[in-house]
């Protein structure tokens, strides 16, 4: 049976924003404990609480039967889940059929080594690769379990296969402040485009103060100006991204921040957790539970009738603020949760 037709109306939210861009999160693990992301010691979901990988496929084709065209595949750290490239082989169908342009993969790159073929091979052209620095040492701080060099390798692997990497940095005070350049310039030599990210408040605080390692992105983009000539990109995501090109070395350089921009009007984009809870909006905590009617019936119609009943949910916007400088709207749960 071809899973993808007939068509049945598209996903249209109560503020007539059409949802084309699904982020999954196909697990809570991860081999890194980025300091901004998780606690040294986190407690992971056990395994009868996570979607299986088919029901990850249920899922995600039903999403894309719905109108979804892009899909992200997220985590924790995605590349750790057993047997993913099962997944990502399933997914292939949908870009064969043309209902989905685009799968793709945001990781912190420790197993791209082993697997970037395969990744080429199921379709994926584009991959996310966060990195924050460049210094050995500062790296092993800042992830707790990582390695640098086996990031590298991975980068390096990726760009052999052809895969068209972009690297997402965290801009985080008084850490790679001083690595503006190192990491553009980089980033220019191996022909990558660069995406900075606020860090944001997610999870519990812990020993982390997050208010301190607060960088503004309107303050790295002045810094930025002063070295090179910044031509706005009129380009959009539908998410809080905006770009601008530097004109000397042709770089696209992004910044993402959910703090001090407003984009939630042209949001076009749902996140599912590796559990089934669909979050409509990366800000709140309003999520609809999808894993139940998945498994309450094999009958499709079920779980369309539960995403089209948490899409009529989706809220208008988000609450972060930094601006009373108090941490505002803040999120109870870790970024690996929703999958940032
Ligand atoms: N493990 C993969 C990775 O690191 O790319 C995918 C999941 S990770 C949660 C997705 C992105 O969220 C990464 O780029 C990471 O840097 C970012 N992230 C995690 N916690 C964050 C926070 N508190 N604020 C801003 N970005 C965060
Ligand atoms: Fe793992 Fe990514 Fe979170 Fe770092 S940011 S701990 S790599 S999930």
């Amino acid at each position: 049976m071809n899973d993808i037709l007939p068509a049945i109306p598209p996903l249209i939210d109560p503020f007539a924003r059409a949802i084309s861009y699904l982020r999954v999160s196909v697990t809570d693990r991860c081999d890194f404990r980025c300091v901004y992301c998780m606690s040294e010691s986190m407690t992971f979901l056990p395994k009868k609480e996570l979607l299986t990988l088919e029901e990850l496929d249920r899922l995600c084709s039903a999403f894309v039967r719905m109108g979804v065209e892009k899909l992200r595949i997220t985590g924790g750290e995605p590349l750790v889940r057993r047997d993913i490239m099962t997944f990502f082989r399933a997914m292939t169908r949908h870009l064969d059929s043309g209902a989905l342009k685009e799968l793709t993969l945001t990781t912190n790159g420790s197993q791209l080594a082993r697997f970037a073929g395969e990744l080429f091979d199921t379709g994926v052209r584009r991959i996310n690769v966060s990195l924050d620095t460049l210094d050995e040492k500062k790296f092993a701080d800042i992830t707790r379990w990582g390695r640098l060099a086996q990031v590298l390798d991975g980068i390096d692997a990726a760009q052999k296969v052809g895969l068209k990497v972009k690297i997402n940095a965290v801009a985080l005070k008084g850490f790679n402040e001083d690595e503006l350049f190192a990491l553009q310039g980089w980033c220019a030599t191996r022909g990558m485009d660069l995406t900075f990210i606020e860090v944001m408040p997610m999870g519990d605080l812990g020993n982390e103060d997050r208010l301190d390692q607060y960088w503004s992105l309107k303050d790295l983009r002045a810094r930025l100006g002063e070295r090179f000539t910044l031509t706005d990109l009129a380009e959009r995501t539908g998410g809080p991204a905006r770009y601008v090109r530097l004109e000397e070395t042709g770089q696209k350089i992004g910044f993402i921040t959910p703090l001090t921009h407003n984009f939630c009007e042209s949001c076009n984009r749902v996140r599912l957790t590796c559990t089934g809870e669909l979050y409509m909006c990366l800000g709140q905590e309003d999520m609809a539970d999808l894993r139940a009617p998945l498994r309450a019936s094999d009958n499709d119609a079920v779980l369309e009738d539960a995403i089209r009943a948490a899409i009529a949910r989706k809220p208008k916007g988000h609450d972060f603020d930094y601006s009373r400088q108090v941490v505002g709207g803040q999120m109870t749960r870790h970024m690996s949760h929703t999958g940032g």
